[in-house]
């Protein structure tokens, strides 16, 4: 059984004047991304959409020293964008579709995912979004230590940094196993 999960395509990490964009890089990877999302949908997988939450001024939170502030709870940062907004509320109600809200890099940290795959017998973790070399990469790290098997669609993941999302794929696939579809 396999998942797809979709991690952090939204505006403020998308579009072009937004708070931690991955500009151009990030909405090139629009077209495959909904594909690919389409296709689990229709197929019945389960699909989650991990997303970035934060809270405005949470004088805890180790990235307020690393990134600005981004994707905070109630704004249209937090949205999904452009037509990936429009695949989720037309299938936002299906028993397949899964929003989790995360508060780190990762997917797994502090969530319910683990759970939420081992329940429905997935063993193979499939992933999208942006950043490669962040949250998809700290995502993967989880799911490889978890014992999942992963797979990343190159066309479907971005950075804003070019270095650490080339870096990124090699390391998805030379130490962490997963198969990269091109
Ligand atoms: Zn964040």
């Amino acid at each position: 059984m396999r998942a797809l999960i979709s991690i952090d395509y939204t505006n403020d990490f998308v579009e072009t004047k937004a708070a931690l964009t991955t500009g151009s890089a990030g909405q090139a990877i629009e077209e495959a991304l909904v594909e690919v999302t389409k296709t689990f949908t229709e197929n019945k997988d389960f699909v989650v959409y991990a997303i970035d939450s934060h809270d405005t001024n949470d004088p805890y939170h180790p990235e307020n020293d690393l990134f600005p502030p981004h994707n905070i709870v109630g704004t249209t940062g937090r949205n999904l964008y452009g037509k990936l907004a429009d695949v989720y509320e037309e299938t936002r109600k299906q028993a397949t579709v899964y929003w989790i809200d995360k508060r780190h890099y990762s997917a797994f940290s502090g969530t319910d995912l683990d759970i939420r795959l081992r329940e429905r017998g997935i063993t193979e973790v499939h992933l999208v979004g942006v950043c490669t070399d962040i949250c998809v990469l700290h995502t993967a790290v989880d799911a490889y230590n978890l014992g999942y098997k992963i797979i990343i669609y190159k066309q479907a993941v971005a950075s804003f940094d070019p270095i650490g999302h080339e870096w990124a794929l090699n390391h998805f696939k030379q130490s962490l196993g997963a198969e990269i579809i091109e």
